[in-house]
């Protein structure tokens, strides 16, 4: 078999053969086929798309190209929550923990930040000292003594989501549904889970604009979820403009630890709350929503969910005393608010544009071998649907590098739109599938 004939049958839309796709992954991850040649592939998957059939055979490829957990030996339920990708989406943050402590193992593989969208291991890591690249051992004995642990794809779990996620980051092939089913779903299946919660975004901030499509997106990771046996329920979100207030590393870590204090703002609490109780069903630590919900309650009002938080900090080798001490995590030598120019309603805002004029600041990749600034990132003065005043705040941004800032900021005020009459009311949870 050769890479080039792989390639040529898929970019003219031919099915490929499980062989074919194994040939692939397998070659690939041990450096046999170069970046050049998956590109390639990946473009024409975006193009092409993939059968259900190439998608499961590409997701269990994925899966087993790295070890899969079996965490028979860690007692207790297993159930991990998963996001599709959006701006400011740091639910996982808050949710390993309160599920946690509520007695439902969270075995959570995450990813990077991924196009304009962030990602949970950039935000764990400016946590000084945290380390997401955990040796299988370590992964198994912190789910025995801690009940949750957040880690990366490494050389060992997962290694071709490892290399094809940061490829695609880079080549603009991130936004293809088969790619991100089996993306997500082998990291899900090999981290021995009994149940998994999916939140899919939609939105402008989300890969899926629409929400036929996320719930198409929704309906292919159910199916392979489901028959992979494992629970699996997806709730489709909204992902209009950012979730909470703070977008940026460093400043969403900061504003998990004031949702696992009691605060934080209402829609990302909301969500937050919703996400774990779903969890806590498949967990089976409640018989149904409501009482998963007010488990979850008392997670955060006893201060359970945030000590479970300073638990998973240390044994990740991280600083526990961030939880008290934010300012222990890095800080931006500058802030600039950015004004509003005229008065009205925030109708609209294009928050991949946000996401990506972000990345442009600093707080996300742009290559394969950029370096993040953890602290670099925005805080959201105006949401959807209030009014400003001309000249009142929109948004303040922190950053640490003066030509960074001056190539974010117009294409952050580009992404806001006023009108004179506030916008329809969106829910933030749209559907549960
Ligand atoms: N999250 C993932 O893990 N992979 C994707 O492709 C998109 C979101």
């Amino acid at each position: 078999m050769r890479a080039v004939d792989i390639i040529r049958k898929k970019r003219d839309g031919g099915e490929l053969s499980r062989e074919e796709i194994a040939y692939l992954i397998s070659n690939y991850c041990q450096n046999k086929i170069p970046d050049y040649q998956i590109s390639a592939f990946l473009m024409a998957v975006f193009f092409r798309g993939l059968t259900d059939s190439e998608t499961a055979a590409l997701t269990r490829e994925m899966e087993f190209s790295g070890m899969v957990f079996d965490l028979g030996s860690v007692s207790g339920r297993k159930v991990d929550k998963h996001s599709t990708g959006g701006v400011g989406d740091k639910t996982s943050l808050v949710i390993a923990p309160a599920v946690a402590a509520a007695g439902v193992i969270v075995p959570m593989i995450s990813g990077r930040g991924l196009g304009h969208t962030g990602g949970t291991l950039d935000k764990l890591e400016s946590i000084p000292g945290f380390n997401v690249r955990l040796s299988a051992d370590r992964f198994r004995e912190m789910l025995s003594s801690v009940g949750a642990a957040l880690i990366g794809q490494t050389e060992d779990i997962v290694p071709a989501d490892r290399k094809l996620y940061a490829l695609r980051d880079v080549t603009s092939t991130v936004e293809s549904l088969p790619l991100i089913v089996a993306s997500i779903m082998s990291k899900k299946l090999a981290e021995g889970i009994d149940g998994l919660v999916l939140d899919v975004k939609t939105g402008s901030g989300a890969f899926m604009k629409t929400q036929p499509e996320a719930e198409q997106l929704a309906r292919a990771l159910v199916a392979i979820g489901k028959a992979c046996g494992k629970k699996t329920t997806a709730l489709i979100t909204d992902m209009n403009q950012p979730l909470g207030r703070l977008v940026g590393n460093s400043l969403e870590v900061k504003e998990c630890i004031d949702v696992l204090k009691g605060g934080g703002p209402a829609d990302l609490t909301a969500l937050c709350e919703e996400l774990s109780a779903h969890c806590l069903v498949l967990g089976e630590a409640a018989a149904g929503l409501e009482e998963a919900r007010e488990l979850y309650r008392k997670s955060i009002s006893s201060g359970k969910a945030l000590e479970k938080f300073r638990e998973i900090i240390r044994f990740q080798g991280g600083n526990p005393s961030v939880v008290e001490d934010e300012s222990i995590l890095p800080q931006a030598r500058h802030q600039k608010i950015l004004r509003s120019r005229s008065a009205g309603f925030l109708a609209s805002m294009d928050t991949q544009a946000i996401g990506l004029a972000l990345c442009a600041l600093g707080a996300g990749r742009e290559n394969v071998d950029s370096v993040i600034d953890p602290a670099a990132g925005m805080r959201l003065d105006r949401k959807l649907g209030d009014f400003v005043e001309a000249g009142e705040p929109l948004c303040t941004l922190y950053y640490n590098e003066e030509d960074r800032f001056r190539e974010a900021a117009p294409r952050i005020e580009a992404a806001y739109a006023l009108a004179a009459d506030p916008p329809p009311r969106r829910e933030l949870i749209l559907a549960v599938l």
